[in-house]
Parts: structure tokens; C-alpha cells; sequence
């Protein structure tokens, strides 16, 4: 795309983005058609029907791949729905290599959708790279890699996992939710595929679900957007619309996410009544040195757990937030608080989630841009 050269905060607001022929909008219209005239049979302007093109949401596509640093960008009604479109290039006996602590939508989109289909899911620790050299086989045909995972904060060493993609032919495809472009940046890592459950935080305010790959390789992006169009998982314009313009503040936001996460951070760590704190900023986290490398900073997504490994103490104080909202999802600029084994990770059997740290004492933050001095003061009440 054009103005490749922009740095990110640039991009983010005029990133792949034209101004509007009619009236010269400066922000994109919401195209809120199904259809397009036109002056004699395959005589149009570019758009014939929505569900292929839509000018609402090629805008968004064209911001989505330049913050990703990406040539295209595809836009779907979900982000599970753009994981969809992604294992539909692949057929019966193919194999893919998964995190094993992901995104519980993800994980039941694999096995209880896809296995029927005949695909095979290897789910193991991607912290040791080792781990998924060793499940390599002819088979085997993209690796899935969530970085920070999905609630314990695990990061995964994406330049090691591409160079042995790379060597082994097969896909990278990193879900970026999480660290957002702001914070990482995978295809400059060697990625093929970037996914975001745009929902979070691109679109940024809980008001919009919406979900985006971005590839730098022509021939995987013909083969999606054919899937996108065949498939038809798309999303409309008005949401289109919200999430482009979510994107041109999520630097701003980001920063303010990441800097209020990390007083939280500390304040948790310090704090008597709790045993373990999960983000990839402190020191101590086993690959606090990888986060260090491949993000700019560490994120406002941070999981701990109280003393004693109580259920009824985690949805005591869960409970007890008033600032913090207990809901799913993440990523929007208030702070919310979940329980992963009672909400978005109870779709993982018990046992499974529990050897990779989701324990029933576990709680969720996802780390706002109120003021740090009243989130704390809270979590202080809630905790007691
Ligand atoms: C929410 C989420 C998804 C799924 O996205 P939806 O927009 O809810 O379909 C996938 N991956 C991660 C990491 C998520 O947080």
C-alpha cells in the first residue's frame, strides 16, 4: 500500500486511508448498501455487492494491513469467524500445532468444529520452541500461536517458531489480540498470518465484535479472500466503521493501557493476600527476555491468583469490584475483571486447563484507562 514509509501513530490514522470522492469526508461513510448500480452488465465502479466489496469496509481493511505492516487485510463479522476462514485453506488429515493455553473460542473452533472435519490439533507448550519441532511432521501445515497466551501471559519466542516454520514449510499464524500492532508486530517477525479479535482492543470500547487477518503473501491473501466471499462471514459497515475508528486512537490508548497496567502489576505483586501475579513485565517471568525483544511493552492484560487456591475467595473478590467490570472480553477502555475457569475458559475440561495454570483461584484483568490511583483503590476493597 501507499505511504509505507509512515511510522505507526501515523498509520493508525491515515493508514491505507483515501479521501472520500463525493464530499470529500474525511472520515470514511458508512456504505450502508447491499448493492451497487450499475451502467450496463459488469459495468461498475469498482463494488457490485457487499458481502464481496464493501467501500466501508475495504477502508478498514486498508488501515487493518498497514498497522500490521501487511499488503492485505481482511475483515470478518468475528474473530473466530476470521479463524474459520483461516483453517478452511487446509483439508481433511492436515495438521496443525496449537498453543495449549488459547483462547477457549479458539480451542472449542478447533475441536469440536474442525476435528469433525478431519483436521488434527497438537496442543502443547510453545514457551519451549522444542516442543513444537517435535510434533513436526508431512502432515503438519500451520502453527497457531497466541502471544501473550491467553489468561496466563505465557509468551512465545515468534522469531524462533517462524525460522522453524520456515525450515518446515509450513504457516505461522500469530493471534495478535492481545499485544495489538501498537505493541507487536508479527509479520516483521516472520509471520505468514495475523489474526485480532478486532473486538478488543482496535476497536477499543466494547461497543463492536469484529475480527481481522492481515498476510503480506499475495497467494495465501487470494485464497482467503476467496474464503472470505464464499463463506461469507463478513462483517457490515456500521461495524466496519466503528472499528476504523477505534483504530485511530489505539496508540494513544495503548500507551495509557500499558502504563496503568504495570502500577497495577507492581501494586498486586506487593500485595500480601495474593500468591501469584501474571505479566510478562516483570523480571521474573520466564521470558520476561523475549517479551523484551519482540514487544515494546508488556500489555495491560494481567492474571493472578489469591492465597490458597480458594474458588469462593477468586468470586468473592471478583464480585466485590465496583470500578473494575466483571464481563468477558478485554481490550476496551474500561477495566474489567473475569473468572477464566468459570467464564471464558470453561468450555477447556478441568483437567486440561489446570495443567496449563487455570486454576479456580485464577482472576482476569483487563487493565483500563481510568485513573491507576482509583483501579487500585479498588482492587485494595475487593481484595480486603
Ligand atoms: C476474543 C478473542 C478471540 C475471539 O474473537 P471474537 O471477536 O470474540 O470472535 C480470539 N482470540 C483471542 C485472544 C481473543 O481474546
Amino acid at each position: 500500500m501507499f505511504k509505507k514509509e509512515m511510522k505507526f501513530n501515523t498509520k493508525t490514522i491515515h493508514g491505507g486511508q483515501i479521501t472520500e470522492k463525493g464530499y470529500g469526508a474525511v472520515m470514511p461513510p458508512i456504505y450502508q448498501t447491499s448493492t451497487y448500480s450499475q451502467s450496463s452488465p459488469g459495468k461498475h465502479q469498482g463494488y457490485e455487492y457487499s458481502r464481496t466489496h464493501n467501500p466501508t469496509r475495504h477502508a478498514l481493511e486498508s488501515s487493518l494491513a498497514s498497522i500490521e505492516n501487511g499488503q492485505f487485510g481482511l475483515a470478518f463479522g468475528s474473530g473466530l469467524a476470521a479463524i474459520d476462514a483461516v483453517l478452511k485453506l487446509f483439508k481433511p488429515g492436515d495438521e496443525i500445532i496449537s498453543t495449549n493455553d488459547l483462547y477457549g473460542g479458539s480451542y472449542r473452533l478447533f475441536t469440536k468444529i474442525f476435528e469433525k472435519y478431519g483436521l488434527k490439533f497438537h496442543f502443547t507448550d510453545m514457551q519451549n520452541v522444542t516442543n513444537v519441532e517435535a510434533l513436526i511432521n508431512v502432515k503438519t501445515q500451520m502453527i497457531w500461536v497466541e502471544s501473550p497466551t491467553n489468561p496466563m501471559m505465557s509468551i512465545v519466542d515468534i522469531k524462533a517458531l517462524s525460522k522453524i516454520a520456515k525450515a518446515n514449510e509450513i504457516l505461522l499464524a500469530v493471534d495478535n489480540t492481545f499485544a495489538t500492532p501498537f505493541l507487536q508486530k508479527p509479520l516483521d517477525l516472520g509471520a505468514d498470518i495475523v489474526m485480532h479479535s478486532a473486538t478488543k482492543y482496535l476497536a477499543g470500547h466494547s461497543d463492536v465484535v469484529l475480527g481481522a487477518l492481515v498476510t503480506d503473501n499475495k497467494k495465501i491473501s487470494d485464497q482467503l479472500y476467496f474464503i472470505q466471499n464464499a463463506s461469507g462471514a463478513i462483517c457490515g459497515p456500521m461495524d466496519s466503521f466503528l472499528a476504523l475508528r477505534g483504530i485511530k486512537t489505539l496508540h494513544v490508548r495503548m500507551a495509557r493501557h500499558c502504563e496503568n497496567a504495570k502500577k497495577i502489576a507492581f501494586f498486586l505483586e506487593s500485595h500480601t493476600k495474593i500468591e501469584k501475579v501474571f505479566w510478562p513485565g516483570f523480571k521474573s517471568h520466564p521470558n520476561h527476555e523475549i517479551a523484551k525483544n519482540q514487544m515494546t511493552d508488556f500489555g495491560a492484560m494481567i492474571s493472578f491468583t489469591t492465597k490458597g487456591n480458594n474458588y469462593e475467595e477468586a468470586i468473592r473478590v471478583v464480585e466485590n469490584l465496583k470500578i473494575f467490570t466483571l464481563a468477558e472480553s478485554l481490550g476496551g477502555v474500561e477495566s474489567l475483571a473475569g473468572h477464566p475457569a468459570s467464564m471464558t475458559h470453561a468450555s477447556i475440561p478441568k483437567d486440561q486447563r489446570e495443567l496449563s495454570g487455570v486454576v479456580d483461584s485464577l482472576i482476569r484483568l483487563s487493565v483500563g484507562i481510568e485513573d491507576a490511583e482509583d483501579l487500585i483503590e479498588d482492587l485494595k476493597q475487593a481484595i480486603g
